[in-house]
């Protein structure tokens, strides 16, 4: 076996909420576990207030930097990238990942500030080279990738939602608590308090979403959406007409100028498929669409597409699907 260069570590960000990870943690760890052999290094990754933070170990994380503070609980952009800061520098790390998630996109520009290194946001693939570090990104809304090269001397990558999967790559996990010393613990921003809707699966964490468009025709429709979620355990999402026309809460709307969704499976009903609302779903990996007109532009963006009337298929789909 050849000797790891543990001194430059790839450091990665594991993100958590109420103690425990979210799944991209995992997939940032696995992309890491990637980068680290090819650079022929270790992972370090480092965790605010996880409980168990064992389960790393199956995605290539040789060792855990366990940060235990209250002040900490909650996310604070200021605060974690000062620690991420601190965490990079002890472990000698020239390529730190994180996600995309709303948190990550928040954090990782102002660690960048913080250690003078390039970031690539939507990277959707390994380096190509880590030296000066080579990544594909999507551009343009998804229409497009570009190649980017980082030249700093430390490089920081966020891992577009879903585009790597999660790879098990089990390794033995070491962990040591830190505790960065924070430039001040009186932040300038501080989440109170953070309002979910109990038990519902967001947009931005689901692996299947259903979305429901014009073709509903009004609020009082969305019960067969709602339970075909359920049944998947899916979030729900719908077009911007719709929430526009308040048939929907905004916070559901999806597209170019919403929510962008990459999930594995999106089910459009009754979505014409309209130029906008595509590039912000287009990154889903499979996208299956219900529409009775045969030449709604939905039909070419689509994997698979049913033809037919929506009132009759989905809650015939919800009854087949009850039944495994
Ligand atoms: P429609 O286009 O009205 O389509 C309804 C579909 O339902 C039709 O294809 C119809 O065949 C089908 N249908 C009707 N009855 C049934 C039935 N019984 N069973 C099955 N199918 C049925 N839109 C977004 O969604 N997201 C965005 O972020 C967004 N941003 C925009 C930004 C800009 C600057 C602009 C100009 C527009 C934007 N739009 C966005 C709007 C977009 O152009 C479309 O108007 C919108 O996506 C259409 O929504 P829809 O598909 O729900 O409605």
């Amino acid at each position: 076996m050849t000797k790891k260069n543990i001194e430059m570590s790839v450091l990665v960000y594991t993100e958590s909420e109420e103690g425990k990870f979210k799944k991209t943690a995992f997939e940032v760890a696995s992309y890491a576990k990637g980068v680290a052999d090819m650079m022929g290094t270790t992972v370090t990754a480092v965790s605010f207030n996880a409980k168990d933070t064992s389960e790393l170990a199956q995605y290539g994380v040789n060792k855990v930097l366990k940060i235990d503070n209250d002040k900490l609980s909650k996310f604070n952009a200021e605060a974690y990238a000062d620690a991420l800061k601190q965490a990079t520098e002890k472990e000698g790390a020239k390529v730190v990942v994180l996600g995309q998630t709303a948190n990550d996109k928040y954090l990782a520009p102002l660690l960048a500030v913080h250690l003078g290194a390039g970031y690539a946001s939507n990277v959707v693939e390994l380096p190509a080279n880590t030296d000066p570090l080579q990544v594909k990104r999507t551009a343009f809304t998804n229409k497009a990738f570009s190649i980017t090269q980082i030249s700093t001397d430390v490089k920081i990558v966020g891992l577009s939602k879903n585009a790597f999967g999660l790879k098990e790559n089990p390794v033995e996990l070491s962990e040591e608590e830190f505790s960065p010393s924070l430039a001040s613990e009186d932040f300038k921003v501080n989440v109170v308090s953070v309002d979910k809707a109990a038990d519902k699966v967001t947009i931005a964490d689901a692996e299947i979403v259903v979305s429901g468009g014009r073709g509903l025709k009004g609020p009082e429709n969305w019960g067969m959406i709602e339970d075909l979620a359920e049944t998947l355990g899916a979030a729900t999402a719908c077009s911007k007409p719709v929430s526009d026309m308040g048939w929907r809460p905004h916070s559901e709307h999806v597209g170019q100028t919403g929510k962008p969704v990459a999930a594995n499976l999106y089910i459009a009903v009754g979505i014409s498929g309209a130029i906008q609302h595509l590039a912000g779903i287009n990154a889903s990996k499979t996208k299956v669409v219900i529409n009775n007109d045969p030449e709604a532009p939905f039909f070419k963006a689509a994997e698979y597409g049913v033809v037919g009337d929506a009132f009759e298929i989905v809650p015939k789909l919800t009854e087949k699907l009850k039944e495994f």
